[in-house]
């Protein structure tokens, strides 16, 4: 595969150079595949469908070949992914894409996981430490900590906006010793990533230090994510008809989403043959792209804290990866998008529960909702002339291509359940007025001490900590 750049399509780059480099420093533009090949008709149309780890090796396989063989290929698969990606039925005419099993309990182990295991493939072959600077909104840090923690020749740097996680994410980020460790910046995540894009622009620092980059903007991230989408919409595409009676129901996945990482595994998904009829994109008040959806306007701003936290980007990085793929008519075909405020978020959990028995986080609450709101009359309104209002929370005011089939009552919602209620204990409580069970993955970490290095908002102060901490 040959890999181009968002900024500059004449550059053509490995997987290796992709993935080891994270972004193309030259231009500051970020890695893209050049082409998303099809997977057979044969394969996708099985059913029962494949496994999880047979999708994952036939997606993955066109990404990489000529740089891992085969068999390579598969030990990265099964030694990255042994838990389950599982789709549970809510009722008729939603399911949950529960993304937390792995050991972070977060989807972010998905693409982590992957990438470290490539990463220290294509390692063996060079010299010397390499570093991933890493920004996160929340579970990133943990995911990628978790991933790296121990892999020889790799080093680990987190950067996490202090006081803005909730204590079980800066628990699980900040008690790693050895090759991973966490910087607590006075700042946002938006501050955070600023920092470290900073960083791999830096010619003198990558001089000194071999770099890169673990955060979505990294390909090696994105395209495992991939998997699941697929995964997820053959095993619906397979039982939707024996659940709910509908002949060949469009597929939905809605997606919370903060960086829009996520999201853009989905549409390379379907790209690859996934029978995924659109989207829906779910944000908290960080509604940058549900604006942009609305108004045509792309107005990126400073991000502001909620619930949901591990969506609080006002800059999604992975916008110009979906412009980089799609024109803005083409994203209003395939794109209902929706945004929930605090209040909103909280009713939402508390909704999905009395009237499913499900207990849902904040981030994939906001996607119950939307999908709610959306089969019962939200798309009916809009197209009936009744303009939305894209200040006030709720459905934005466009209607994607597939939105007939929802009128018509003939779509399904795969609503993606981005990380483990317990990570989100107290909102959840207020909620629902139970606290979820912790999960044993988080208990181990909750006894550890906090090893986190206070850092100030300021690059010239990071550089200097990166240059007398990082090994050569
Ligand atoms: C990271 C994260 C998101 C947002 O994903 P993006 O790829 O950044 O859009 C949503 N929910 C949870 C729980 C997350 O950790």
């Amino acid at each position: 595969m040959i890999y181009t750049d968002t900024r500059n399509n004449k550059v053509k780059a490995s997987f290796r150079t992709a993935v080891l480099n994270g972004m193309n420093s030259e231009t500051g533009g970020l890695y893209i595949p050049t082409i998303f090949p099809k997977l057979d008709s044969s394969f996708i149309n099985k059913n029962p469908e494949p496994t999880f780890r047979d999708v994952a090796f036939n997606m993955a396989k066109p990404y990489v070949e000529g740089e891992i063989p085969d068999e390579d290929l598969m030990d990265i698969i099964q030694d990255a992914y042994p838990f389950p990606a599982k789709t549970v039925p809510l009722d008729k005419t939603a399911y949950v894409l529960e993304l937390f099993h792995g050991p972070t309990c977060a989807f972010k182990d998905f693409g982590a996981r992957f990438m470290a295991r490539v990463m220290s493939y294509f390692n063996r072959t060079e010299n010397g430490t390499l570093h991933i600077l890493v920004a996160t909104s929340g579970d990133t840090g943990s995911a990628v900590g978790s991933a790296f923690h121990n892999v020889p020749g790799l080093d680990v740097t987190i950067l996490y906006p202090e006081g803005k996680i909730s204590k079980i994410q800066e628990k699980q980020l900040s008690t790693f010793t050895g090759n991973v460790r966490a910087l607590k910046v006075k700042g946002t995540f938006d501050d955070c990533q600023k920092l470290v894009k900073t960083a791999f622009t830096d010619a003198e620092l990558r001089k000194e230090f071999r770099l890169s980059s673990a955060n979505s903007i990294n390909i090696s991230r994105l395209l495992p994510q991939s998997f699941y989408y697929m995964y997820s919409s053959l095993v619906v595409r397979n039982r939707a008809p024996l659940d709910n009676k509908m002949d060949n129901p469009a597929i939905i996945c809605v997606v919370p989403s903060g960086n829009f990482g996520n999201l853009t595994s989905g549409l390379i998904a379907k790209e690859m043959g996934a029978p995924i009829a659109g989207f829906v994109a779910a944000t908290n008040t960080n509604k940058t792209i549900p604006d942009w959806i609305a108004t045509g306007e792309y107005n990126a701003r400073p991000s502001v804290e909620t619930y949901a936290n591990a969506m609080d980007v006002g800059a999604p990085s992975n916008y110009e990866r979906i412009k980089a793929m799609y024109s803005l008519e083409d994203v209003r075909r395939i794109f209902g998008s929706y945004w929930l405020d605090n209040d909103g978020i909280k009713a939402a959990i508390a909704d999905c529960n009395s009237r499913t028995g499900y207990t849902i986080d904040p981030h994939g609450s906001i996607g119950w909702k939307a999908w709610d709101d959306i089969r019962n009359g939200g798309f009916a309104k809009l197209k009936s002339g009744i303009k939305g209002d894209i200040s006030k929370p709720g459905l934005t005011p466009n209607l994607p291509e597939w939105a007939d089939q929802v009128i018509n009552n003939n779509a399904v919602g795969i609503i993606l359940e981005t990380a483990h209620p317990a990570k989100f204990g107290s909102i959840v409580q207020d909620a629902t007025g139970r606290e979820p069970p912790i999960p044993e993955a988080l208990q181990a970490v909750m006894a550890l001490p906090d090893m986190a290095t206070p850092m100030e908002n300021d690059y010239e102060t990071f550089k200097a900590w990166l240059k007398a901490n990082l090994a050569k």
